[in-house]
């Protein structure tokens, strides 16, 4: 393990990393090698979360295929040095920020979208000029495995490594015999900060990508139909098992017999009546979800769903009320098929529900009104959201995806995942034919002139 992340280092310091072409090529080497193995990819997800060919497509394949195109296009103009302004003090001066890559990342993924959270980043890190180890979750096993298989093909280890194993053995070894110089996490905010503590110790910085309960806000104005379809494709989509799902909703008292009606048609529609044998429904991922999850089923009213099946790791789409705040459901990230429905009556009820989980990953808030849209976006302190969505703002590579305190640090996608794998280096640069006498010692007598000059 070591020699291979020794080997990893010297490759990085021996420069070949650095120059654009090695960088494109890598990508391009990535892109085909994922493109060879697309329906082996579709088979593992299949056995690992029963997610169909068009889902994986959406929130997996395409996700990364355009990340590694939109790097390609962009990177040779990304790793230009870029001239900024100078300030009137070094009058005579260019000033440039420069990117340059921080050496042998370690990139640390979750099972709910296990082939797109792994290679996301990857892409970043390579076009970036990194050398990287990698870490895919031993709970998704079936893609773990090709993605393994994905790496070990398309490159030596001496600049890109898989590690394969249980996480809480192995990152750990990682982390204390190497020093990473960045680690990027997705996943629990438990473990986030465990990986914090460990990168601290090395002065590692980090990118922690964490979880969280994501409100949806429904207000008086808000378009009941569209929003319980937009609401429903994101709760239940893989099984709820995503970070940006909403996690509860908050509907006005006065809209919530229409939007409950209406969720329950938005389910039906696209999950059938029988969500168990439906195409696009999918399956928790193991035995330990399954048993936290059903343990929140009776923690409330359930209005619509409420069937389970262990063995086959089931649980239906469902509506649950009259939920405690201060029950495990409204405490912890749901991560499941599980929504649990509260009313506000004033916009200070609804906040008070919400703070009591602050800095959510996502925020929704579902409403007409511009001055309505502005007050909840500028109340709730949070990682992204949309406004009369759900989800769709990760999707697009042009929006920096990340959290906020609690739900994490730093962001990704699209040019921020250059910037997050690079560091910006600050140059000034000073002609010789202008060199003032009044920048040198002695000082004595010039202040007020620094005054006048420096202000
Ligand atoms: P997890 O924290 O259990 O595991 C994530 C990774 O950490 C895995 O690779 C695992 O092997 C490793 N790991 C586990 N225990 C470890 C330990 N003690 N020390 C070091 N590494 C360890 O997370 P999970 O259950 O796989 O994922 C679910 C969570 O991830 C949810 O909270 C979800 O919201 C969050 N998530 C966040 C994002 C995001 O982009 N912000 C995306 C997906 C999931």
């Amino acid at each position: 393990m070591l020699n291979i992340l020794q080997s990893q280092k010297d490759f990085f310091n021996e420069g070949n990393t650095k120059p654009v072409q090695f960088r494109i090529a890598q990508l391009k080497k990535l892109l085909a090698t994922i493109q060879q193995h697309e329906n082996e990819i579709y088979n593992a997800l299949y056995i690992d979360l029963k997610k169909s060919k068009e889902e994986v497509w959406v929130t997996e394949l395409a996700m990364v295929i355009n990340e590694i195109k939109y790097q390609i296009s962009n990177l040779k103009n990304w790793m230009q040095p870029q001239l900024v302004r100078t300030n009137f003090t070094n009058f005579g001066s260019k000033s440039y920020l420069m990117y340059e890559p921080f050496g042998v990342v370690l990139i640390i993924a979750p099972w709910n979208y296990p082939f797109q959270l792994l290679f996301n980043p990857l892409v970043g890190a390579i076009a970036a000029g990194n050398c990287v180890a990698l870490k895919g979750s031993e709970h998704a096993p079936a893609t773990n495995a090709v993605m393994q298989q994905i790496i070990t093909t398309t490159f030596n280890n001496n600049y890109t490594s898989y590690f394969d194993g249980d996480g809480a053995t192995i990152v750990p070894q990682l982390m204390h015999n190497f020093r990473f110089d960045h680690v990027f996490y997705t996943g629990s905010t438990v473990v986030g900060k465990s990986i914090y503590k460990m990168a601290a110790e090395q002065l590692t910085p980090v990118t922690l990508e964490l979880g969280g309960k994501s409100p949806c806000v429904v207000t008086p104005s808000a378009n009941i139909k569209i929003t319980a379809k937009r609401i429903v494709v994101s709760k239940f989509s893989n099984c709820g098992q995503m970070c940006v799902a909403p996690d509860y909703v908050i509907v006005h008292e006065s809209k919530k017999d229409a939007l409950v009606a209406a969720l329950i048609k938005a389910i039906e529609k696209m999950y059938t009546t029988d969500a168990a044998t439906c195409y696009n429904y999918g399956k928790i991922i193991n035995e330990k979800q399954w048993n936290r999850l059903a343990n929140y089923l009776q923690q409330g009213k359930i209005i619509y769903g409420g069937n389970t099946n262990k063995k086959s790791l089931y649980i239906q789409p469902t509506l649950i009320t009259d939920v405690n705040l201060n029950n495990s459901i409204m405490q912890e990230e749901i991560f499941g098929p599980i929504l649990p429905i509260l009313t506000y009556n004033t916009p200070a009820e609804a906040l008070q529900i919400i703070s009591a989980n602050p800095n959510p990953l996502a925020f929704y808030v579902f409403a007409k009104n511009d001055k309505q849209k502005a007050y909840w976006l500028n109340q709730v302190a949070f990682g992204g959201g949309c406004v009369n969505n759900t989800a769709w703002h990760l999707t697009n590579h042009h929006l920096p995806f990340g959290g906020k305190g609690n739900s994490g640090m730093g962001a990704y996608h699209g040019k921020k995942s250059f910037e997050t794998f690079s560091h910006c280096k600050s140059i000034m640069k000073s002609p010789n034919w202008f060199d003032p006498s009044i920048k040198y010692p002695p000082f004595k007598g010039k202040l007020n002139i620094f005054k006048w000059l420096i202000k």
